[in-house]
């Protein structure tokens, strides 16, 4: 699927961009026409300042037609540290000697009651790769935990590569995507950086999602840990492996992740010399935008707020908001420890991120309702292709997040939260939809809940 040659090639040959095929293919990108290899390598290699910043205005067009001022807003939640792999870059890897930790599922229904008084609903379910100390089975039982004790109302799972059997046990769970980074598509920095364990295997890890598909799970993941190798090499193979999905199983990614390396116990930045500045990340975000401009873009709190705010406003479509990367750290007050995965660079609390997000005239969105009504997989693809998700996705949204203002806000944010949230309902132009909004707006505020279009 990932020809090495055949993409090296193609960065190289596309390195000088003549300006006037620079912009027809903005032109192409602007009109949602898909764009083949060649011109997305040429977005890629782009030098010229003003194209760039064309690059970032289209990017930005397209957020706001196809995503509005909706954000998603999600939390991660690292349920075991155990991990048998030694991935270089990671905190978890097992050379890194610390008390692991997994745990009970007494201690994972606290953690879910601690994100649901945050208001989270969506959770990142994220868990290190030990079969003797966290088989399939707690995975499972963990995610029952939530579930029934919880008003959280999709979990995501973030675990290692498995098999069909067992991705069929978290489709019959109930999960919402499953996600899986390849962290490098280039072969020889996958095998530096995975060296003798499980994830060590390429070919396995890259085929992850032709087993989860084959198990019935519609939604699926995908993304690279920038800084292992070239960006541009990085950027291209991830389109590619969304078409080989799209080719194979009519639908791709649900959604695309875009971690950036940062510092962890036991490894240092400066022996990554394919790191990444902000202009060539913001640069890469917006170009996935413009290759695949239905697909969610997720970023999480490794980038700073600043970062994290421009970029919503060029292509990403999720965020996570107040995280902890540690075992048990919504539960328990930890200062920043050799114990978590990595570094974060946004510490705002959720309500912070929230406020500030409204402060810009963004609707942070609770909103699961396609993944309850099943629109997953195909169905939601074809009704975010034809714009009808947008005439749902918006008074949804405004919905959650009233119901947010309502049960975790204060009275700051209950001042100025549903005045907010009024104001975007007038902007809705169906006017029955209006109507039923605004009635529904006023039943979240006297007490009702869960109410979805
Ligand atoms: N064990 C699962 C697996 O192997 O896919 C779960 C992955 S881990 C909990 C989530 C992700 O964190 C990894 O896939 C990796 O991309 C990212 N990560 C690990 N170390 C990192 C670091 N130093 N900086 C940024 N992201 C990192």
């Amino acid at each position: 699927m990932i020809d090495k040659d055949y993409i090296t090639k193609l960065l190289k040959s596309t390195r000088k961009p003549q300006l006037d095929e620079v912009k027809k293919i903005l032109d192409k990108a602007a009109k949602r026409i898909k764009l083949n290899h060649y011109e997305i390598a040429i977005l890629l290699n782009v030098h010229d300042k003003e194209m760039i910043k064309e690059v970032f205005d289209i990017a930005g067009e397209l957020k706001q037609e196809i995503y509005g001022d909706r954000v998603v807003i999600f939390a991660p939640l690292y349920i075991s540290n155990y991990c048998v792999n030694n991935c270089k870059f990671c905190g978890y890897r097992r050379d890194n000697k610390f008390v692991r930790r997994k745990l009970t599922q007494e201690e994972i229904k606290q953690e879910a009651i601690d994100l649901e008084k945050l208001g989270h609903k969506r959770l990142a379910l994220e868990v290190g790769e030990s079969p003797k100390e966290t088989p399939i089975e707690y995975v499972i039982e963990s995610i029952k935990t939530i579930y029934d004790n919880s008003s959280i109302r999709r979990i995501n799972v973030n675990i290692a590569a498995t098999t069909v059997e067992e991705y069929k046990m978290l489709h019959e769970v109930g999960i919402g995507t499953y996600i899986l980074f390849q962290e490098t598509y280039d072969t020889e920095a996958y095998a530096r950086e995975h060296p003798k364990s499980l994830k060590g295997d390429y070919d396995y890890h890259l085929h992850a999602f032709d087993r989860a598909v084959e198990a019935g799970i519609e939604d699926v993941g995908g993304g690279v840990l920038f800084g292992l190798a070239n960006w541009r090499f990085e950027v291209m193979s991830l389109i590619i492996h969304n078409e080989y999905l799209e080719e194979k199983y009519g639908v791709g990614f649900h959604t695309i992740s875009v971690p950036r390396l940062k510092k962890a116990e036991g490894m240092s930045l400066e022996d990554y010399p394919n790191m990444i500045d902000d202009e060539q990340f913001k640069r890469l975000v917006t170009v996935i935008r413009l290759a695949v401009p239905y697909i969610g873009i997720i970023l999480s709190t490794r980038e700073t707020k600043e970062m994290r705010e421009e970029l919503i406003l060029h292509g990403v479509s999720q965020v996570s908001a107040g995280s902890k990367t540690d075992v048990g750290g919504y539960h328990e007050e930890h200062e920043l420890t050799e114990h978590d995965q990595f570094e974060l660079s946004d510490e705002r609390s959720v309500i912070e991120v929230n406020k500030d997000l409204m402060e810009k005239g963004l609707i942070p969105s609770y909103c699961t309702a396609c993944y309850r009504k099943g629109r997953v997989g195909d169905r939601f693809m074809q009704l975010a292709k034809d714009g009808t998700i947008g005439l749902i996705c918006e008074p949804n949204a405004i919905m959650t997040l009233t119901e947010y203002i309502m049960d975790y806000g204060d009275q700051e944010l209950i001042e100025n939260g549903l005045k907010f949230v009024f104001e975007h309902a007038e902007n809705i132009k169906n006017q029955t939809v209006k109507e039923n909004l605004k009635n529904n707006i006023y039943r979240i505020i006297k007490g009702e809940r869960d109410l979805f279009f």
